[in-house]
Protein backbone atom coordinates (compact mmCIF):
# COMPACT_ATOMS: atom_id res chain seq x y z
CA UNK A 1 0.00 0.00 0.00
CA UNK A 2 1.31 3.28 -1.19
CA UNK A 3 1.87 5.52 2.17
CA UNK A 4 -0.53 8.58 2.92
CA UNK A 5 1.85 12.00 2.91
CA UNK A 6 0.62 15.32 3.66
CA UNK A 7 -1.19 17.21 1.31
CA UNK A 8 0.30 19.25 -1.78
CA UNK A 9 1.09 23.01 -0.58
CA UNK A 10 1.26 21.56 3.15
CA UNK A 11 4.23 20.45 5.31
CA UNK A 12 5.53 19.44 8.56
CA UNK A 13 7.32 21.04 10.87
CA UNK A 14 10.45 19.59 13.04
CA UNK A 15 12.88 20.31 15.41
CA UNK A 16 15.50 22.21 14.89
CA UNK A 17 13.08 24.28 12.54
CA UNK A 18 10.33 24.27 15.17
CA UNK A 19 12.29 25.31 17.92
CA UNK A 20 13.20 28.62 15.71
CA UNK A 21 9.29 29.06 15.49
CA UNK A 22 9.07 28.70 19.47
CA UNK A 23 11.80 30.96 19.61
CA UNK A 24 10.22 33.77 17.75
CA UNK A 25 6.71 33.44 19.26
CA UNK A 26 8.50 33.71 22.85
CA UNK A 27 10.39 36.87 21.86
CA UNK A 28 6.89 37.73 20.80
CA UNK A 29 4.87 37.25 23.88
CA UNK A 30 7.47 38.92 25.83
CA UNK A 31 7.64 41.92 23.68
CA UNK A 32 3.97 42.46 23.43
CA UNK A 33 3.20 42.03 27.28
CA UNK A 34 6.40 45.08 27.38
CA UNK A 35 3.81 47.36 25.06
CA UNK A 36 -0.01 46.32 26.87
CA UNK A 37 -0.94 43.95 24.22
CA UNK A 38 -3.34 40.91 25.01
CA UNK A 39 -3.89 37.73 23.09
CA UNK A 40 -6.35 37.10 20.88
CA UNK A 41 -7.42 33.90 20.03
CA UNK A 42 -9.40 33.67 16.83
CA UNK A 43 -11.25 30.77 14.85
CA UNK A 44 -9.60 28.88 11.99
CA UNK A 45 -12.50 29.23 9.97
CA UNK A 46 -15.04 32.09 9.23
CA UNK A 47 -17.47 33.01 6.51
CA UNK A 48 -16.25 33.62 3.57
CA UNK A 49 -18.12 36.95 3.43
CA UNK A 50 -16.13 38.49 5.82
CA UNK A 51 -12.75 38.58 3.99
CA UNK A 52 -14.99 39.70 0.35
CA UNK A 53 -15.89 42.20 2.18
CA UNK A 54 -13.18 43.72 4.23
CA UNK A 55 -9.52 42.40 2.63
CA UNK A 56 -11.58 43.28 -0.59
CA UNK A 57 -13.04 41.10 -3.46
CA UNK A 58 -10.37 42.74 -6.33
CA UNK A 59 -7.39 41.74 -3.80
CA UNK A 60 -5.39 38.54 -4.77
CA UNK A 61 -5.85 36.98 -1.52
CA UNK A 62 -9.72 36.70 -1.83
CA UNK A 63 -9.56 36.73 -5.59
CA UNK A 64 -6.83 34.29 -6.22
CA UNK A 65 -5.83 32.66 -2.87
CA UNK A 66 -8.52 32.48 -0.84
CA UNK A 67 -8.88 28.70 0.88
CA UNK A 68 -12.86 29.17 0.83
CA UNK A 69 -15.57 25.87 0.15
CA UNK A 70 -19.07 25.08 0.72
CA UNK A 71 -19.71 22.93 4.23
CA UNK A 72 -22.59 20.70 4.66
CA UNK A 73 -24.54 23.22 6.04
CA UNK A 74 -24.29 24.86 2.56
CA UNK A 75 -22.19 27.43 4.07
CA UNK A 76 -19.60 29.57 1.98
CA UNK A 77 -16.63 29.36 4.62
CA UNK A 78 -13.42 29.98 4.69
CA UNK A 79 -9.69 29.09 6.10
CA UNK A 80 -8.78 32.34 7.43
CA UNK A 81 -6.17 33.94 5.32
CA UNK A 82 -4.99 36.69 6.99
CA UNK A 83 -6.32 37.72 11.19
CA UNK A 84 -7.41 41.47 10.56
CA UNK A 85 -10.56 40.76 9.78
CA UNK A 86 -11.31 37.96 12.32
CA UNK A 87 -10.34 40.72 15.13
CA UNK A 88 -12.10 43.58 13.78
CA UNK A 89 -15.10 41.04 13.86
CA UNK A 90 -14.31 39.56 17.20
CA UNK A 91 -14.15 43.67 18.58
CA UNK A 92 -18.04 43.98 16.88
CA UNK A 93 -18.99 40.83 17.93
CA UNK A 94 -18.53 41.21 21.53
CA UNK A 95 -18.94 44.96 22.10
CA UNK A 96 -15.41 45.16 23.16
CA UNK A 97 -15.27 49.26 22.99
CA UNK A 98 -17.35 49.19 25.55
CA UNK A 99 -15.10 47.16 28.07
CA UNK A 100 -13.11 50.49 28.68
CA UNK A 101 -9.72 48.13 28.35
CA UNK A 102 -7.18 48.69 26.27
CA UNK A 103 -7.78 47.19 22.91
CA UNK A 104 -4.67 46.17 22.10
CA UNK A 105 -4.42 42.67 20.63
CA UNK A 106 -2.11 39.93 19.46
CA UNK A 107 -2.74 36.47 17.64
CA UNK A 108 -0.35 34.00 16.82
CA UNK A 109 -1.55 31.31 14.43
CA UNK A 110 -2.00 29.64 10.99
CA UNK A 111 -2.95 31.30 7.57
CA UNK A 112 -4.00 29.58 4.70
CA UNK A 113 -3.76 30.75 1.06
CA UNK A 114 -4.46 28.15 -2.00
CA UNK A 115 -1.72 29.45 -4.21
CA UNK A 116 0.07 27.82 -6.27
CA UNK A 117 2.60 25.60 -4.44
CA UNK A 118 5.96 26.92 -4.71
CA UNK A 119 9.76 27.42 -3.45
CA UNK A 120 8.89 28.49 -0.14
CA UNK A 121 5.59 29.10 -0.37
CA UNK A 122 2.70 27.07 1.37
CA UNK A 123 -0.63 27.04 1.44
CA UNK A 124 -0.80 26.68 5.47
CA UNK A 125 1.73 29.12 6.82
CA UNK A 126 2.47 31.03 10.12
CA UNK A 127 1.51 34.55 11.09
CA UNK A 128 1.56 36.83 14.03
CA UNK A 129 0.56 40.22 14.81
CA UNK A 130 -0.79 43.08 16.84
CA UNK A 131 -3.95 45.16 16.61
CA UNK A 132 -4.49 48.52 18.33
CA UNK A 133 -8.32 49.30 18.03
CA UNK A 134 -9.97 52.74 19.30
CA UNK A 135 -6.65 55.92 18.63
CA UNK A 136 -6.65 57.72 15.71
CA UNK A 137 -3.72 59.46 16.59
CA UNK A 138 -0.58 59.34 15.28
CA UNK A 139 1.12 58.16 18.42
CA UNK A 140 -0.91 54.74 18.07
CA UNK A 141 0.54 54.60 14.29
CA UNK A 142 3.84 55.29 15.88
CA UNK A 143 3.95 52.67 18.54
CA UNK A 144 2.46 50.10 16.47
CA UNK A 145 5.55 50.67 14.33
CA UNK A 146 8.16 50.65 16.50
CA UNK A 147 6.79 47.49 18.77
CA UNK A 148 7.20 46.09 14.94
CA UNK A 149 11.21 46.64 15.25
CA UNK A 150 11.86 46.45 18.51
CA UNK A 151 10.61 43.04 18.22
CA UNK A 152 12.66 42.00 15.61
CA UNK A 153 15.38 43.60 16.88
CA UNK A 154 14.90 41.55 20.40
CA UNK A 155 15.14 38.45 18.01
CA UNK A 156 18.47 38.87 16.73
CA UNK A 157 17.65 39.06 12.86
CA UNK A 158 20.24 41.36 10.63
CA UNK A 159 19.33 43.72 7.59
CA UNK A 160 15.68 44.45 7.73
CA UNK A 161 14.49 48.23 6.91
CA UNK A 162 10.82 49.71 7.33
CA UNK A 163 9.10 51.27 4.45
CA UNK A 164 6.28 53.86 5.34
CA UNK A 165 3.81 56.15 3.10
CA UNK A 166 0.35 57.48 3.37
CA UNK A 167 -2.44 56.42 1.39
CA UNK A 168 -4.53 59.49 2.62
CA UNK A 169 -8.21 59.13 4.14
CA UNK A 170 -11.36 58.66 2.41
CA UNK A 171 -11.75 61.65 0.67
CA UNK A 172 -8.35 61.79 -0.34
CA UNK A 173 -8.63 58.34 -1.89
CA UNK A 174 -11.45 58.89 -3.94
CA UNK A 175 -10.28 61.78 -5.41
CA UNK A 176 -6.69 60.32 -6.07
CA UNK A 177 -9.04 56.76 -8.03
CA UNK A 178 -10.69 59.05 -10.51
CA UNK A 179 -7.64 60.45 -11.29
CA UNK A 180 -5.87 57.12 -11.80
CA UNK A 181 -8.66 55.44 -13.19
CA UNK A 182 -8.63 58.53 -16.04
CA UNK A 183 -5.00 57.72 -16.53
CA UNK A 184 -4.90 54.12 -16.33
CA UNK A 185 -8.16 53.71 -18.72
CA UNK A 186 -5.72 56.28 -21.14
CA UNK A 187 -3.67 53.29 -21.11
CA UNK A 188 -5.39 50.43 -20.36
CA UNK A 189 -3.76 48.65 -23.45
CA UNK A 190 -0.46 48.31 -22.06
CA UNK A 191 -1.82 46.66 -18.73
CA UNK A 192 -2.53 42.90 -18.04
CA UNK A 193 -5.06 41.02 -18.86
CA UNK A 194 -6.10 40.81 -14.45
CA UNK A 195 -5.89 44.62 -14.23
CA UNK A 196 -7.77 45.70 -17.74
CA UNK A 197 -10.41 43.42 -15.86
CA UNK A 198 -10.72 45.67 -12.85
CA UNK A 199 -9.69 48.87 -12.67
CA UNK A 200 -13.17 50.41 -12.99
CA UNK A 201 -13.93 48.08 -9.72
CA UNK A 202 -10.73 49.07 -7.97
CA UNK A 203 -8.35 51.40 -9.73
CA UNK A 204 -5.44 51.53 -6.95
CA UNK A 205 -5.14 47.67 -7.34
CA UNK A 206 -3.29 48.21 -10.43
CA UNK A 207 -0.33 50.04 -8.53
CA UNK A 208 0.01 46.93 -6.18
CA UNK A 209 0.26 44.20 -10.07
CA UNK A 210 3.38 42.61 -10.60
CA UNK A 211 3.21 43.07 -13.71
CA UNK A 212 2.07 46.80 -14.05
CA UNK A 213 3.31 48.47 -10.81
CA UNK A 214 6.66 48.95 -11.38
CA UNK A 215 5.95 50.54 -14.79
CA UNK A 216 2.79 52.48 -13.00
CA UNK A 217 4.69 53.75 -10.30
CA UNK A 218 7.21 55.56 -11.97
CA UNK A 219 4.46 57.02 -14.59
CA UNK A 220 1.08 56.98 -13.17
CA UNK A 221 -0.07 60.18 -11.22
CA UNK A 222 0.99 60.39 -7.22
CA UNK A 223 -1.98 60.23 -4.61
CA UNK A 224 -1.69 64.11 -2.71
CA UNK A 225 -2.88 63.94 0.70
CA UNK A 226 -5.48 66.64 2.36
CA UNK A 227 -3.92 68.73 5.11
CA UNK A 228 -5.28 66.59 7.86
CA UNK A 229 -3.46 63.37 6.41
CA UNK A 230 -0.46 65.40 5.46
CA UNK A 231 -0.70 66.33 9.29
CA UNK A 232 -1.07 63.41 10.54
CA UNK A 233 1.64 61.33 8.40
CA UNK A 234 4.43 64.14 9.82
CA UNK A 235 3.43 63.45 13.14
CA UNK A 236 4.07 59.69 12.57
CA UNK A 237 7.52 60.21 10.98
CA UNK A 238 8.04 63.34 13.53
CA UNK A 239 7.18 60.26 16.53
CA UNK A 240 9.38 57.63 14.60
CA UNK A 241 12.78 59.93 14.84
CA UNK A 242 11.90 60.73 18.44
CA UNK A 243 12.65 56.90 18.89
CA UNK A 244 15.24 56.27 16.88
CA UNK A 245 13.86 54.57 14.33
CA UNK A 246 15.40 53.69 10.95
CA UNK A 247 12.90 53.98 8.58
CA UNK A 248 11.93 55.16 4.44
CA UNK A 249 9.55 56.79 2.72
CA UNK A 250 8.20 55.11 0.12
CA UNK A 251 6.10 56.80 -2.51
CA UNK A 252 5.08 53.78 -4.33
CA UNK A 253 4.00 51.54 -0.92
CA UNK A 254 0.65 50.71 -1.30
CA UNK A 255 -0.48 47.51 0.46
CA UNK A 256 -2.76 45.58 -1.82
CA UNK A 257 -5.75 45.25 0.67
CA UNK A 258 -8.95 47.34 0.50
CA UNK A 259 -9.43 48.36 4.43
CA UNK A 260 -6.36 50.62 4.38
CA UNK A 261 -6.81 54.44 5.15
CA UNK A 262 -3.55 56.55 5.70
CA UNK A 263 -0.03 54.97 7.30
CA UNK A 264 0.96 51.85 5.67
CA UNK A 265 4.04 50.27 6.24
CA UNK A 266 6.76 47.27 5.21
CA UNK A 267 9.57 45.78 6.83
CA UNK A 268 11.37 44.24 4.13
CA UNK A 269 14.77 42.04 4.13
CA UNK A 270 17.23 42.50 1.41
CA UNK A 271 18.61 38.63 2.84
CA UNK A 272 15.24 37.27 1.63
CA UNK A 273 15.35 38.05 -1.99
CA UNK A 274 12.81 39.10 -4.66
CA UNK A 275 10.08 37.76 -1.51
CA UNK A 276 11.15 40.40 0.56
CA UNK A 277 8.63 41.62 2.62
CA UNK A 278 8.71 40.18 6.34
CA UNK A 279 5.78 42.43 8.05
CA UNK A 280 3.29 45.02 6.87
CA UNK A 281 0.49 46.65 8.17
CA UNK A 282 -1.01 49.82 8.66
CA UNK A 283 -4.43 52.18 9.10
CA UNK A 284 -7.33 50.81 9.09
CA UNK A 285 -9.89 53.73 9.90
CA UNK A 286 -13.46 52.35 8.73
CA UNK A 287 -12.97 48.91 8.56
CA UNK A 288 -15.15 48.21 11.72
CA UNK A 289 -18.05 50.57 11.28
CA UNK A 290 -18.30 48.52 7.59
CA UNK A 291 -18.55 45.51 9.90
CA UNK A 292 -21.82 47.40 11.70
CA UNK A 293 -19.72 48.22 14.62
CA UNK A 294 -18.82 51.59 16.19
CA UNK A 295 -16.64 54.36 14.56
CA UNK A 296 -13.38 52.72 15.50
CA UNK A 297 -9.77 54.26 13.99
CA UNK A 298 -7.42 50.96 14.46
CA UNK A 299 -4.52 50.86 12.54
CA UNK A 300 -2.36 46.91 13.13
CA UNK A 301 0.60 45.00 11.33
CA UNK A 302 1.30 40.54 10.39
CA UNK A 303 4.47 39.55 10.31
CA UNK A 304 5.41 35.94 8.10
CA UNK A 305 7.06 33.74 10.72
CA UNK A 306 7.95 31.36 7.90
CA UNK A 307 9.89 34.21 6.36
CA UNK A 308 11.18 35.55 9.37
CA UNK A 309 12.80 31.72 10.27
CA UNK A 310 14.58 31.79 7.37
CA UNK A 311 16.41 35.34 7.88
CA UNK A 312 17.21 33.76 11.49
CA UNK A 313 18.37 30.40 10.82
CA UNK A 314 21.82 31.46 10.55
CA UNK A 315 21.81 34.47 13.27
CA UNK A 316 20.51 32.52 16.32
CA UNK A 317 22.41 29.90 18.49
CA UNK A 318 19.22 28.06 19.79
CA UNK A 319 19.26 26.61 23.60
CA UNK A 320 20.62 23.30 23.61
CA UNK A 321 17.79 20.35 23.45
CA UNK A 322 19.64 17.53 24.50
CA UNK A 323 18.95 16.06 27.50
CA UNK A 324 21.46 16.53 30.44
CA UNK A 325 21.58 12.78 31.67
CA UNK A 326 20.86 9.57 30.02
CA UNK A 327 20.04 6.91 32.26
CA UNK A 328 21.79 3.40 31.48
CA UNK A 329 20.76 -0.13 33.03
CA UNK A 330 23.31 -2.59 32.78
CA UNK A 331 21.95 -5.57 34.77
CA UNK A 332 18.26 -6.76 34.29
CA UNK A 333 16.93 -6.82 38.05
CA UNK A 334 18.27 -3.37 37.91
CA UNK A 335 15.94 -2.55 35.59
CA UNK A 336 13.15 -1.09 38.13
CA UNK A 337 15.70 1.09 40.42
CA UNK A 338 17.00 2.40 37.01
CA UNK A 339 13.26 3.38 36.12
CA UNK A 340 13.06 5.03 39.59
CA UNK A 341 16.20 7.16 39.30
CA UNK A 342 14.99 8.26 35.57
CA UNK A 343 11.73 9.90 37.08
CA UNK A 344 13.52 11.02 40.69
CA UNK A 345 16.29 12.85 38.15
CA UNK A 346 12.91 14.20 36.38
CA UNK A 347 11.20 15.46 39.20
CA UNK A 348 13.98 17.27 40.55
CA UNK A 349 14.04 18.80 37.23
CA UNK A 350 17.00 17.24 35.76
CA UNK A 351 16.31 16.70 31.91
CA UNK A 352 16.48 12.95 31.39
CA UNK A 353 16.07 10.10 29.10
CA UNK A 354 16.76 6.87 28.33
CA UNK A 355 16.82 4.03 25.70
CA UNK A 356 15.41 0.70 26.44
CA UNK A 357 16.54 -0.57 29.83
CA UNK A 358 16.30 -4.33 28.00
CA UNK A 359 18.68 -3.51 25.37
CA UNK A 360 22.43 -4.66 25.72
CA UNK A 361 24.95 -2.63 27.83
CA UNK A 362 26.64 -1.35 24.68
CA UNK A 363 23.56 -0.48 22.47
CA UNK A 364 22.19 1.63 25.26
CA UNK A 365 25.66 3.76 25.46
CA UNK A 366 25.52 4.16 22.00
CA UNK A 367 22.28 6.03 22.30
CA UNK A 368 23.68 7.63 25.32
CA UNK A 369 26.74 9.24 23.10
CA UNK A 370 23.93 9.70 20.49
CA UNK A 371 21.70 11.58 23.00
CA UNK A 372 24.09 14.37 23.33
CA UNK A 373 24.19 13.85 27.20
CA UNK A 374 26.64 15.12 29.65
CA UNK A 375 26.42 12.17 31.55
CA UNK A 376 25.47 8.65 31.92
CA UNK A 377 23.81 7.28 35.35
CA UNK A 378 24.23 3.28 35.38
CA UNK A 379 22.86 1.30 36.76
CA UNK A 380 24.42 -2.28 37.56
CA UNK A 381 24.44 -5.50 39.63
CA UNK A 382 27.32 -3.60 42.06
CA UNK A 383 25.19 -0.55 42.17
CA UNK A 384 22.26 -2.40 42.82
CA UNK A 385 24.16 -4.34 45.68
CA UNK A 386 25.81 -0.47 47.58
CA UNK A 387 22.92 1.12 46.40
CA UNK A 388 24.53 3.49 44.18
CA UNK A 389 24.87 4.45 40.69
CA UNK A 390 27.82 5.20 38.46
CA UNK A 391 28.48 8.24 36.55
CA UNK A 392 29.98 8.41 32.99
CA UNK A 393 30.61 11.33 31.76
CA UNK A 394 30.30 10.91 27.93
CA UNK A 395 31.95 14.88 26.84
CA UNK A 396 35.00 14.92 29.43
CA UNK A 397 38.02 12.65 30.17
CA UNK A 398 36.57 12.75 33.69
CA UNK A 399 37.39 9.28 35.73
CA UNK A 400 33.87 7.39 36.42
CA UNK A 401 32.13 7.90 39.92
CA UNK A 402 30.21 6.22 42.14
CA UNK A 403 27.55 8.19 43.94
CA UNK A 404 25.16 6.96 46.78
CA UNK A 405 21.59 6.76 45.65
CA UNK A 406 20.42 8.87 48.36
CA UNK A 407 22.51 11.67 47.08
CA UNK A 408 21.52 11.48 43.77
CA UNK A 409 19.81 14.58 43.05
CA UNK A 410 22.47 16.89 45.04
CA UNK A 411 25.22 15.31 43.76
CA UNK A 412 24.09 15.01 39.86
CA UNK A 413 23.15 18.51 40.03
CA UNK A 414 26.86 19.62 41.35
CA UNK A 415 28.37 18.18 38.41
CA UNK A 416 26.27 19.27 36.21
CA UNK A 417 27.04 22.32 37.11
CA UNK A 418 31.03 21.58 37.46
CA UNK A 419 30.77 20.52 33.80
CA UNK A 420 28.77 23.34 32.23
CA UNK A 421 30.99 26.27 34.31
CA UNK A 422 34.34 24.36 34.36
ZN1 LIG B 1 -7.13 62.90 3.72
ZN1 LIG C 1 -1.60 44.13 -13.84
Amino acid sequence: MEPLRALRGFRDLLSPETDIFSYIENAAKEIFKVYSYNEIRIPTVEMAELFIKSTGETTDIVEKEMYSFIDAGKRNIALRPEGTPCVARAFVQHKLNLSGKNSKFFYIGNMFRAERPQAGRFREFEQLGIEYLGNPSASADAEAIILLMAFLKKTGAKDYFAEINSLGCSDCREKYKKELLEYLKKNASELCQWCQNRIEKNPLRALDCKTDGPKLSLEAPKLSLCADCSTHFEKVEELLRIAKIDFKVNKNLVRGLDYYTRTVFEVKSSALGSQDAIAGGGRYDNLVKSMGGQDTPAVGWSLGVDRLAILLKDTITLKNNSPKVFVVCADKNAFNESFKILNDLRNGNISADFSNFELSLRSQMRSADKSGATLALIMGEEELKNSSCSIKFLKSEEKQQEIPLNELLKKTKNILNKENHP
